[in-house]
This record gives C-alpha cells, sequence and structure tokens, in this order.
C-alpha cells in the first residue's frame, strides 16, 4: 500500500492539468469527458448502529461545529443542481439521525432542475420515517439490511435490531415509494450462507437487492482479506436457486443488474473490486465535513466548508472549486490486493456510501 494513497492530497491549492477545462462553468466535466450529474451527500456522521464492516466500537465523531450546517448541505447542494446534477442521494452515518432530515430533504427535492432525490438509510428509524420521507418528496430508498437472523444482525450491527428494521420496511411499502432496494454487503463466513434468502426475501417482498463488494474503506482494527466475498461467486451461488438474466439497466456506478422471470426483482451487484466500471462514473461525494471527493477510491478532496464560511453570500468561490475539483477526478479505482490494511483511511460513514 503506497502512503500517498493514504494521505488526502488538498487539491485547492493544486493547478488542473492542461488537458483540463472543458467544464464550461453549466456542467461538470473531468479530465476524462465524465459529466458528473450525481452527488451523494452524507449529512452526519453519526449512527446509531456500529455495522463491524463500517466503524469500530468506539467511533469518535466529528464535533458539530465541523459538521455541515443543514442550511450549509442545502447551499452545496444547489450549486451542485446549477451545475446540472439531476440526481442526489442523501446518506451518512445514519441520515435518519440528524435532526431536521426532512426540512433539509424538502428542500433539495424543491430545487429546480433535480429529477430524483434518494436516501440510503439503516433503517432503523424508518418506521417514523417512511411518510415523512415519502412527503417530503424522496421518490427511493435503499434500505441496508445484511440478514434475515435477529443474532447475526445483532453481532454485525454489534447494537442494532432487526424486527425494528423490518418494521421500517413494512413502514416503506405502505408509505408508497416508487422502488425499494434493499443493500447487502457479502462477508464470507457473515451472511454469504444467507444470499439466496435474501434474494428470496427480496422477490416475496416485491423489492430490488443489492449484494456489495466489502471495500477498504477506514481502519477497523482488522484485515478484511478473509471477510471478503466477491461477485462473481455470490452470482454463482445464486444461480443454483434462480435463474439470473443480465439487464442493461444502470445508474452510472459500480452496480450491474440480473431480472429473475416472473419477479419484478432485480438482483444488483456493486462490484468494486472484481468489475471495475470506473468509465462511466458519474458521481461525486460531499463528506459531513464538506470535503468533495471526485472518487470514494482516490485521495484527492477539495475542502468546500471554509469557503462555505468564508463566502456567506458569495457563491463564485464555491462555484470555482468545485469546477476545479472535477479536474482531480481519477481515472479509476483500484481496490484489489488492499485488504488487508485499509486502502483510504476515511470510514465509509464518513464519505457516505
Ligand atoms: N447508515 C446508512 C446505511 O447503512 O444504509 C447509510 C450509510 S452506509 C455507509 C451506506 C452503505 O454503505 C450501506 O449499505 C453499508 O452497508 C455500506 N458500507 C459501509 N461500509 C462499507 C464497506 N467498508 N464496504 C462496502 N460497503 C460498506
Ligand atoms: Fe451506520 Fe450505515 Fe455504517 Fe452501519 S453501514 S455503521 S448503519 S453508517
Amino acid at each position: 500500500m503506497s502512503h500517498e494513497s493514504l494521505t488526502p492530497t488538498t487539491v485547492d491549492e493544486l493547478t488542473p492539468p492542461d488537458s483540463f477545462g472543458r467544464s464550461g462553468g453549466e456542467t461538470l466535466v473531468d479530465s476524462y469527458g465524465r459529466h458528473v450529474s450525481y452527488l451523494r451527500l452524507s449529512i452526519t456522521d453519526r449512527c446509531d448502529l456500529r455495522c463491524n464492516y463500517c466503524m469500530v466500537e468506539e467511533m469518535r465523531f466529528l464535533p458539530r461545529a465541523q459538521v455541515l450546517t443543514l442550511e450549509e448541505c442545502l447551499r452545496l447542494t444547489s450549486a451542485f443542481v446549477d451545475f446540472g446534477v439531476t440526481k442526489v442521494r442523501v446518506t451518512g452515518g445514519e441520515p435518519l439521525v440528524r435532526q431536521n432530515v426532512i426540512w433539509l430533504l424538502e428542500r433539495i427535492a424543491g430545487l429546480p432542475g433535480l429529477q430524483e432525490l434518494v436516501v440510503t438509510t439503516n433503517g432503523s428509524q424508518l418506521e417514523r420515517f417512511a411518510p415523512l420521507l415519502r412527503r417530503a418528496g424522496v421518490r427511493r430508498l435503499n434500505i441496508s439490511l445484511d440478514t434475515l437472523r435477529a443474532d447475526r444482525f445483532r453481532k454485525i450491527t454489534r447494537v442494532g435490531d432487526l424486527s425494528r428494521v423490518l418494521r421500517g420496511l413494512d413502514a416503506a411499502q405502505a408509505a408508497g415509494f416508487e422502488r425499494l432496494k434493499l443493500n447487502t454487503v457479502m462477508m464470507r463466513g457473515g451472511n454469504d450462507d444467507e444470499l439466496i434468502d435474501l434474494v428470496q426475501f427480496a422477490m416475496d417482498r416485491a423489492v430490488d437487492i443489492a449484494f456489495i463488494e466489502e471495500m477498504p474503506l477506514g481502519d477497523i482494527g482488522q484485515s478484511r482479506r478473509s471477510s471478503y466475498f466477491g461477485s462473481d461467486e455470490a452470482l454463482d451461488r445464486l444461480r443454483t436457486r434462480f435463474v439470473l438474466l443480465p439487464s442493461l439497466e444502470t445508474s452510472g456506478g459500480p452496480a450491474r443488474y440480473w431480472r429473475i422471470p416472473g419477479s419484478s426483482t432485480r438482483v444488483g451487484f456493486i462490484s468494486p473490486h472484481s468489475h471495475n466500471f470506473c468509465d462511466t462514473c458519474n458521481r461525486v461525494r460531499i463528506t459531513a465535513r464538506g470535503e468533495l471527493y471526485p472518487c470514494l477510491g482516490d485521495a484527492h478532496v477539495s475542502h468546500l466548508l471554509p469557503l462555505l464560511r468564508a463566502h456567506p453570500t458569495d457563491d463564485a468561490p464555491l462555484r470555482a472549486a468545485i469546477v476545479r475539483a472535477m479536474a482531480f477526478k481519477a481515472r479509476r479505482h483500484d481496490f484489489r490486493h488492499q485488504m488487508d490494511a485499509p486502502q483510504v483511511l476515511r470510514f465509509m460513514s464518513m464519505t457516505g456510501g
């Protein structure tokens, strides 16, 4: 593992390469000609669970003053939507533990030009929030669910209660979202024996499911190599039970989808290790600290929070920093061979999943 891969490289002072300059001010285009149309915004690093692949048991969370205020979240998102971003995913940490999250979502949903507002949640607060989210204008939800067994759920999340998440899923189904998707991180010896059951569960509920390869984000105090479970092996396993037909649907990200004849359920694989789809990447991420990461697997970062606070009524410096950051979007990431030590020292809860 190279030292550089761990050290955040601040791009705010760097000069973009000569080849860069295609961002015309109206849309965001990186040095490889990829249009950025999708923003993933982490609105908190805090969470009510402590999933063992995401956090250490004793997490130190950010002091409040270092976290974007909701107004700052809105101002940032608005700048990206002005630049032609059409899809925003609000995530965390657990976004539903952020106070007044509905205030923010209502306003993001109302931004002219935004086509799709989606939320990723662990589901633990959904029983209460599902109807509020729907009314606020959230169209789709991703709900994380790694196991259907209560004892395992507790072990993986350290503190969680599976029945709460299942009640949350019920509430989300009753609230009438356009689509619901379960997110499952695959773990050898952790839940790989449940992959078929999870797909069957998704089919019974008529929701989608996406299986995620574990990524080396954040130092969780142990090697991830033994728990890593790849998409190809998962697909082989699912094929012992289901007929899976490849689907052309894509979100421009690392997910590939399969359909099961006779079912509305789509089965996705998010394969940042085994299949690299960086060529069509259309997304950037903002952490709860207001750091803009053009690539999840790369350490280049632009610090937007100081700019927001230094220029409370002038968006020009912010817009210039966003355009400049596009020059540093990595061509591709490579998580292979990085499972013993974290490639990137940020936890997923910081960057947003
Ligand atoms: N708390 C919410 C949740 O769990 O859905 C949103 C944030 S969480 C960081 C977003 C997604 O990232 C979840 O589906 C989670 O399982 C996944 N995730 C967290 N750490 C990961 C890792 N190291 N590798 C792969 N996926 C991870
Ligand atoms: Fe919390 Fe989501 Fe990370 Fe689990 S994966 S600890 S629910 S932020």
